[in-house]
């Protein structure tokens, strides 16, 4: 067997510096793999055989990337803390030869330069990168919750000061080229085709002297700076944590080793950590939820292929349309006409991408002739010129089954043969919107979920007889405006709210109970959900909800009604954070904004009852967790969803189910099926009927079945 070619590559320049060149053969991306660690020694050394050698540069030999990171396969095949621990020690110890070459070593950075990449480009004795959009430089590996495990917790402190490292590696962002020179982590930034001359330059100008840490780094580099430093970064990391991502705290203790006790206690202190992580069931479910979510980016939604993509139509230019007009146009590049019965609508379109943009501008993670050029793509109108071109209409009007299918009506009579028409309806059944169609075959549901340019998923929704090129255009749309896309079936709810509605059901009988609303919001953050149910009733509409729940009901049965009281919340004219009237306070204009969101106790009065919290915290997620789980597991049942990957996915990028749990059914299978259903049994007892268990969930409890193999 022949070995495999070297992913480095040296040649010597006749000036006696060597550029190594990382190119991964047969991949688009380099992503670092366990045989490197040979390889690179194997490089280094044919170098340092060179007596003449000055300096090394190291740069990549792909379009968009330096290294986008560690290959994750290699960690998820460790079995014991131990293996993953001598993982990270033989990546600290093929680094540690980097930083300790006795001539200047530059890394030339272009493109992704992530994680693996950017602890090897921090080895490195200087770092000059390009100036293109496409380089990033950040260490992310905590969303695997996981700690860079091979010197990035030491080096980096060192060189930006420990606020910065600990800020870049706790959130894990990346920072573009000028955010990296500002912050000392590259020490200069250039246009990508003097890239490497200039790394060539750096290399002869010699060994620099080191570049000093601003005074308010050096101040927090003290002992008393860094006690105030690190008390402040682990209240704050708490806040954000509520203790469920372990990775954080260690990361802390990572650095804070490595600055009190010196490089080497550092090192031994990180790749332990890493060991450790890597073995966590936190981890796992952050790999997996990686894996699922980088699988579905390639399907197609079935075996079909898509029409092609080349303009856009939208119907309504509200809330939803103007996000949708501007997710196609500013991350899909596409054209996009937008159609409204007035201007008002078409404006407000205009103006939700010209706001969205505005504020890449002012960030500069954007030119301002760039957002002239992303805005050119997006034009309106209050008839259906343009629309004969648009391969595909997202319609986003009113939610009336009537409208909508005169809106179908009209895309046939004005659009291509060829066009789709998708509909971004909530609640009414696609099979319906459809019914009249003269090309049912190109009617299909493509579920959004506000805000559309924030929220990651989208749920697209053939009905019966929607067909496969159909559902594969309409997620090639969805993938090119940078959603994550599940195809699950046309029942009422569809996936996400269908699960979503008993967990809020719940959380209102809690309240109905006397609990709250603070408490229970809290219950639930603390579980790990990024805003609690109550919150998060106002943020979607409580109006929203009434449409819903009916059709849930109407389709599915009374466990989806909503308590009778709440009826009098929406009497009262309260709509959520839209009209400034709900469950919380929202202060009007010119009044003074409250640090901390206020409950309207008004609402306590509406609904008769007097709030005292009587539940325990860990009682109540538990109440709303498990209605959520139980209808979950209903859904694949019924076929709703294609797979549990599907409901992992659906539920932490629909709804933001924590992360660190890997969705309801990683948590389901975390839990084992018996003690699901033996916790529904004993909720069922004193709470009520609606929490019995559902068969699917009965079935694997008597089988010992899991979701996940
Ligand atoms: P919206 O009221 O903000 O916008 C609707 C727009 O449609 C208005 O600008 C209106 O002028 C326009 N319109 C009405 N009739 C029209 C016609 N005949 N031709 C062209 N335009 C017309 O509503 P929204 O919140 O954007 O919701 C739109 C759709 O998206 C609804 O079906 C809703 O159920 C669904 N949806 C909403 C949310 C949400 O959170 N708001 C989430 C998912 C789905």
């Amino acid at each position: 067997q022949r070995a495999k070619p070297s992913a480095f590559q040296l040649t010597l320049r006749p000036d006696n510096i060597g550029v190594i060149t990382i190119d991964v053969p047969g991949e688009k991306v380099n992503t670092l793999k366990a045989e490197f660690v040979e390889q690179v020694n194997d490089v280094l050394l044919k170098a340092q055989q060179h007596t003449a050698l000055e300096g090394l540069v190291i740069i990549s030999g792909k379009p968009d990337s330096f290294i986008a990171g560690a290959d994750i396969t290699m960690i998820a095949a460790c079995t014991s803390a131990k293996e993953a621990e001598t993982l990270a020690k033989k990546g600290q110890s093929t680094l540690a030869q980097i930083a300790a070459f006795p001539v200047p070593v530059v890394a030339a950075i272009h493109g992704a330069c992530l994680g693996g990449g950017l602890e090897l480009a921090l080895a490195c004795h200087s770092r000059i990168c390009s100036l293109d959009e496409k380089t990033a430089l950040g260490l992310p590996e905590v969303q695997l919750g996981l700690l860079p495990g091979s010197g990035g917790t030491q080096r980096l402190p060192r060189l930006i000061g420990a606020d910065k490292a600990l800020d870049l590696i706790l959130t894990g962002r990346h920072v573009r080229a000028r955010q990296a020179l500002r912050m000392g982590l590259v020490d200069d930034a250039v246009p990508q085709s003097i890239l490497l001359q200039t790394a060539i330059e750096r290399v002869k100008r010699g060994w620099q002297s080191k570049r000093e840490l601003p005074w308010q780094a050096r101040l927090l580099n003290g002992p008393l700076g860094r006690s105030l430093l690190f008390s402040i970064v682990r209240k704050k990391t708490l806040e954000k944590t509520h203790g469920n991502y372990p990775a954080a705290e260690r990361i802390i203790q990572v650095v804070r080793t490595g600055l009190d006790q010196g490089s080497a206690s550092g090192y031994e202190a990180e790749a332990r950590a890493f060991g450790e992580l890597a073995m966590t069931p936190q981890s796992a479910a952050l790999r997996s939820l990686f894996f699922a979510s980088t699988a579905l980016k390639k399907e197609r939604g079935g075996n079909a292929q898509p029409h092609a993509l080349h303009r856009v139509g939208i119907l309504g230019g509200g809330l939803m349309g103007g996000g949708i007009a501007c997710v196609t146009a500013t991350r899909g590049g596409l054209p996009v006409r937008i159609k409204d019965i007035n201007e008002t609508g078409i404006n407000h379109a205009l103006k939700y991408s010209w706001d969205i943009l505005g504020k890449r501008v002012r960030s500069k993670r954007m030119r301002p002739a760039e957002r002239q050029k992303q805005m050119m793509l997006i034009s309106g109108s209050t008839d259906y010129t343009g629309f004969e071109q648009a391969d595909i209409v997202v319609e986003a009007v009113f939610e009336d089954l009537a409208l909508k299918q005169q809106m179908v009506a009209e895309i046939e009579q004005h659009a291509a043969p060829h066009t789709v028409f998708a509909s971004n309806t909530s609640s009414l059944p696609i099979g319906h919107i459809a019914a009249k169609a003269q090309r049912p075959q190109q009617v299909i549901g493509l579920h959004y979920f506000s805000p559309v340019d924030k929220m990651p998923l989208v749920e697209v929704i053939p009905h019966a007889g929607t067909s496969e090129e159909t559902i594969a255009t309409t997620v090639a749309l969805a993938h090119k405006q940078g959603k994550t896309a599940i195809v699950v079936a046309d029942r009422a709810g569809f996936y996400v709210n269908r699960i979503l509605a008993p967990y809020i059901n719940e959380a209102a009988r809690c309240l109905l109970e006397g609990e709250p609303i603070e408490s229970l919001d809290k219950a639930l953050v603390d579980f790990g959900f990024p805003v609690g149910p109550i919150t998060l009733l106002d943020e979607v509409g409580i109006d929203v909800g009434t449409k819903i729940i009916p059709v849930l009901v109407a389709e599915l049965g009374e466990r989806f009604a909503a308590p009778a009281a709440f009826d009098a919340v929406l009497k009262d004219g309260r709509k959520g954070r839209k009209n400034g009237r709900g469950f919380y306070l929202y202060p009007s204009e010119g009044q003074q904004r409250q640090r901390r969101k206020r409950a309207d106790t008004s609402v306590y009065l509406l609904l008769g009852i007097t709030p005292k919290s009587h539940l325990q915290p860990a009682t109540i997620a538990q109440r709303c967790v498990m209605m959520m789980l139980n209808e979950a597991a209903r859904c694949l049942d019924e076929g709703v969803i294609r797979s549990a990957r599907d409901g992992d996915i659906g539920a932490v990028f629909g709804i933001g189910f924590p992360p660190f749990l890997g969705g309801p059914f990683r948590y389901m299978d975390e839990l084992g099926a018996g003690t699901v259903v033996k916790t529904l049994e004993y909720l069922q007892q004193r709470y009520g009927e609606h929490f019995a268990p559902c068969e699917k969930l009965r079935r694997m409890a008597q089988q010992g079945e899991r979701f996940y193999p």
